[in-house]
């Protein structure tokens, strides 16, 4: 909000008559009202929350601020604990390349209810990258803002547990941000892992072995999701080629588990051969154009 907004709420205050330390909240700029929030369209939705964006317009006149507005896909009058650590977590976080956070909006009874962040228009990665051809070095460049904001969540001593191209969210195109920190886990010092015992559906494609076998969730359990989402940003998130987002359960974990490491290992492996075959110091041993092309269709297929 702005200073004129703060200046109204503060008016209004004082005109009711109302100046005293319970209505002091109020005047919180990280208080938005739900009265003010006009709904726009919805932004997206995963397995536990959706997001919408909303014009925050206390002026009412459609000069208000656009705010990408998370809340529970259910709405019951109870706000589990997780909601509310997601909410702090957030907060609490000041990066480039991680999702802002600008407020919540509480509902009679202060129930926190959303989440209200910084809108950022592109949408995920996984929306932005099928649609555009982006080239090999902005793919990189995004690689290594992902890496930044990472980084610096491993510094807060986080760990992620749900690096996805779903969860990276686009600015611009020169610009990625992190988001979605549902399944954030702090991990104290002296500690190396946060332990999750019987843990209903999970972004299991995306997990570390030892996520899978133990529960355990570290700082190189995300490196690996990592190494999931880079392949996802270098294949554009195409559907075809990318693990399912449904989270399925145990038995079929290990199919599909192994059917995404065999599928990266041969698109890497094959990639790889053509680019040693062309350098090949004896001219005759390189390849022609045409089995070239033959052996992208074959890797494309
Ligand atoms: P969930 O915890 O349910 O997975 P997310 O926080 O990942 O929820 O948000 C779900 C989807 O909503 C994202 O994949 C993205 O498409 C969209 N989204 C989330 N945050 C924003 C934002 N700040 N701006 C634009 N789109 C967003
Ligand atoms: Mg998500």
């Amino acid at each position: 909000p702005s200073f004129l907004t703060v200046l109204r709420e503060l008016t209004e205050i004082m005109i009711k008559g109302r100046y005293s330390l319970e209505a002091l909240p109020i005047i919180d700029p990280h208080v938005f009202h739900k009265r003010h929030l006009k709904r726009m369209r919805h932004l997206g939705a995963g397995h536990f929350g959706k997001v919408t964006l909303y014009l925050y317009d206390p002026a009412n006149d459609g000069t208000g601020e656009c705010v990408a507005v998370k809340s529970l896909k259910q709405e019951s009058g109870h706000v589990p604990d997780g909601w509310i650590k997601e909410i702090k977590i957030l907060k609490s976080l000041d990066h480039g390349n991680i999702v802002k956070y600008k407020g919540c909006c509480t509902e009679l009874g202060g129930q926190v209810m959303q989440l209200i962040m910084e809108y950022l228009p592109l949408g995920s990665l996984q929306e932005y990258l099928p649609k555009r051809k982006v080239g090999l070095p902005r793919c990189l460049m995004f690689a290594q803002q992902i890496c930044q904001g990472m980084d610096y969540l491993h510094t807060k001593r986080y760990v992620h547990r749900d690096l996805a191209a779903r969860n990276v969210l686009v600015e611009n195109d020169r610009l990625v941000k992190i988001g979605d920190f549902g399944l954030t886990k702090y991990i104290p010092e002296g500690e190396i892992y946060y332990r999750v015992r019987e843990e209903g559906a999970s972004p299991v494609y995306w997990y570390a072995i030892e996520c899978l076998k133990e529960g355990k969730f570290s700082f190189s359990s995300d490196i690996w999701s990592f190494g999931v989402t880079l392949y996802e940003v270098l294949t554009h998130c195409e559907p075809r080629r990318s693990p399912p987002n449904i989270n399925y359960k145990n038995k079929k974990t290990n199919f599909w588990f192994s059917y995404l490491n065999l599928h990266i290992y041969f698109f890497h492996q094959q990639v790889k051969m053509i680019m040693e075959q062309c350098w090949s110091g004896d001219p005759a041993k390189r390849p022609t154009f045409e089995s070239l092309t033959k052996a992208f269709q074959d890797i494309r297929q």
